[in-house]
């Protein structure tokens, strides 16, 4: 069974040993597994939003073979001077659309919006478990996708501890607001808005724009125009969906325009209700964070363009992406009629 070690010189979490196979999931003997009339081959639903039809339109299950499982305690032990612990949490698949072949930024908005209420409640119900400190949503399209399946869908990861990536946004944002008691992706987007050199679209309730020192060629960042932590609160208020599903089909579709295969993840706050290691465990996150979408084309020639050591190449400037972006108006959408 896999487990969770912290490697105490990065203080990075790593998962470790085999994933479990449940055995609900049947071999689906190269068919698609997340079309309709196939859900025998995946785990039975955990959330199914429904049409007026009746049929399901968006179908969440957990992973056939998840990285954390729900069963079970932490079992939270020292090893000599190391730290392990069982790799609790979930993994879930979110199945965006009955329609096979068919990716987000192709969807209508209206849909994109449903899916981002899903998003929202999926992040909410998890979070009311205290025992996950954290939860992931994001997207992988094509070529470095788990599998080679076409049918549009996202991963959902709750964990219990945060993840480096993010925790490493949270320290510094805290950084900045002890300084300046301002919140640094405020202060950005008030920059970017005035000189609007990297900034791609704009509109009453968000912003999109290439960051100063993006790590990939056409890396483009969602925020919301007006300070929120918290993805899942902000996304709670009327009419908040569907505004954020009209920049996010833009933004999709200008990406897919320069590569139909690319990764998206959201950044939101931890789970404040969460068990805290330490009393003072990110309490100004409120004030200090704001969360994001961020959202990468795969190139071809991309891992050449990853120095290791986590140093980043990327040889074409955020402004120019930010030219090349804008220029990419979206196309109208070609949607394969349904099944
Ligand atoms: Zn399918
Ligand atoms: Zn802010
Ligand atoms: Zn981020």
């Amino acid at each position: 069974m896999a487990e969770l070690r912290l490697d105490p010189i990065q203080r990075r979490w790593v998962v470790t040993g085999k994933r479990p196979s449940l055995p609900a999931a049947l071999d689906s003997g190269g068919e698609c597994p997340f079309c309709p009339g196939h859900e025998r081959f995946t785990p039975a639903s955990i959330y199914e939003k429904k049409g007026a039809d009746g049929r399901w339109e968006i179908r969440v299950f957990p992973d056939r073979s998840p990285l954390f499982r729900i069963e079970g305690g932490l079992d939270r032990a020292g090893e000599g001077m190391f730290d392990r612990m069982n790799a609790l949490g979930a993994h879930e698949i979110l199945v965006a659309t009955r329609r096979h072949g068919v990716t987000l930024a192709q969807l209508t908005i209206e849909e994109v919006a449903r899916i981002i209420e899903v998003y929202r409640d999926r992040i909410l119900d998890l979070k009311r478990d205290h025992r996950f400190r954290y939860v992931c949503l994001f997207k992988v399209q094509g070529r470095s996708g788990p599998t080679s399946q076409e049918h549009g869908y996202s991963q959902i990861l709750a964990t219990p501890v945060v993840p480096g990536a993010v925790e490493a946004e949270f320290r510094w944002s805290q950084f900045h607001f002890h300084r300046k008691e301002r919140c640094i992706f405020c202060d950005i987007l008030q920059q970017e808005r005035e000189s609007s050199l990297r900034v791609v679209d704009q509109t009453s309730d968000f912003t999109s724009l290439c960051p100063y020192a993006a790590r990939f060629p056409y890396e483009l960042w969602i925020l919301p125009n007006e300070h929120s932590s918290s993805f899942e609160q902000d996304l709670a208020a009327a009419g908040r969906p569907a505004s954020l599903a009209g920049i996010l089909k833009t933004s999709l579709q200008r990406i897919e325009r320069i590569s139909q295969h690319l990764r998206m993840v959201i950044h939101t706050e931890p789970n404040l209700e969460a068990k805290r290691p330490r009393e003072d465990w990110w309490t100004t996150i409120r004030e200090d964070y704001h969360w994001h979408i961020e959202m990468v084309p795969e190139l071809e020639s991309e891992p050449y363009y990853l120095v290791p050591e986590g140093f980043y190449f990327n040889p074409i400037s955020a402004e120019e992406a930010a030219v090349v972006l804008r220029a990419l108006e979206p196309e109208p959408a070609v949607v394969p009629s349904v099944e």
